[in-house]
């Protein structure tokens, strides 16, 4: 990974229209470096749309990544609902891996009244499964779960934490705007950082040099995440923030959630450069 690339979560608003390609087109344009593609209402892109759109990528230097259907839950309580999970997370690499993304990212599960041990174990089980099968095929994406913005959800940063440091071929996506909504607190400089250092000391500098980054603006209460707010109308501390990683020197994705998507990845994008001219 060069450095710290920033983009947008889907299609930026002002493409020419709502196509991937138009959208990777206009990412190269506005000077951004990645995009993750949103496979969130289901993957249907087809496997030679799929080349086309690895092609793009390349010809306009856009890094890619994608984002798995919404419909999943490893912690379901019906057999045919975890395989139907399972086979969305394994579609969704297999359509990544030909596009070119590096990673995909997936929401885990729900806990479903269930105590958040018994939870993690049939998650760790079941996305096992899935690891497998990806080997298998040689697929050599990053799978990556997701930090979650509600306590209804499966996803704090010490269970993510612990799936990537026990399972191979995981890694975390660090949603900092759900982590922020879920604590209600983690939106200072020394609460970043804090992040960073519990991100390096269980899973080594490597996960710092190979990063997946959510961040958006946030409007949360007591059951969490209510929706994503553009930064400038949200508390996020967004130059906190983006002094905690030019600091620690991290690398990869960040990918911007707000609904203004270009224009707060171009703020994020603006900020962190000056503050890296700064020094
Ligand atoms: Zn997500």
């Amino acid at each position: 990974m060069v450095g710290l690339l920033f983009g947008t979560a889907g299609i930026p608003h002002s493409a020419r229209s709502k196509t991937t390609i138009d959208g990777i087109e206009r990412i190269a344009e506005l000077g951004l470096g990645c995009m993750e593609i949103e496979f969130v209402q289901g993957v249907k892109m087809s496997e030679a749309g799929a080349i086309q759109v690895s092609e793009t990528a390349t010809k306009g230097g856009v890094k890619l990544t994608a984002h798995a259907p919404y419909f999943i839950n490893l912690n379901a309580h019906e057999p045919e609902k975890i395989r139907a999970s399972q086979g969305r997370i394994l579609q969704t690499a297999r359509i990544a891996s030909l596009c070119g993304a590096e990673s995909i990212v997936f929401h885990t599960a729900f806990y479903l009244g269930d105590p958040p041990e018994k939870a993690y174990n049939t998650v760790k089980k079941y996305l096992g499964e899935v690891l497998d099968q990806l080997k298998r095929e040689n697929n050599r994406v990053w799978v990556r779960p997701e930090i979650m913005g509600k306590p209804s959800q499966f996803g704090t940063l010490e269970e993510i934490l612990n799936l990537s440091t026990e399972l191979e071929r995981v890694a975390p996506c660090i949603d900092f705007a759900h982590w922020h909504a879920r604590t209600g607190g983690v939106n200072s400089y020394p609460e970043f950082v804090s992040i960073l250092l519990q991100i390096k000391e269980r899973l080594g500098r490597a996960a710092l040099d190979n990063m997946h980054i959510h961040v958006s603006g946030i409007a949360y209460g007591k059951k969490g995440e209510i929706k994503h707010l553009n930064l400038k109308e949200s508390d996020f501390q967004y130059i906190e923030f983006l002094k905690a990683l030019k600091d620690y020197d991290v690398k990869g994705l960040v990918i911007c959630e707000s609904p203004n998507l270009e224009e707060d990845a171009l703020l994020l994008q603006e900020t962190y450069n000056d503050l890296v001219k700064a020094g």
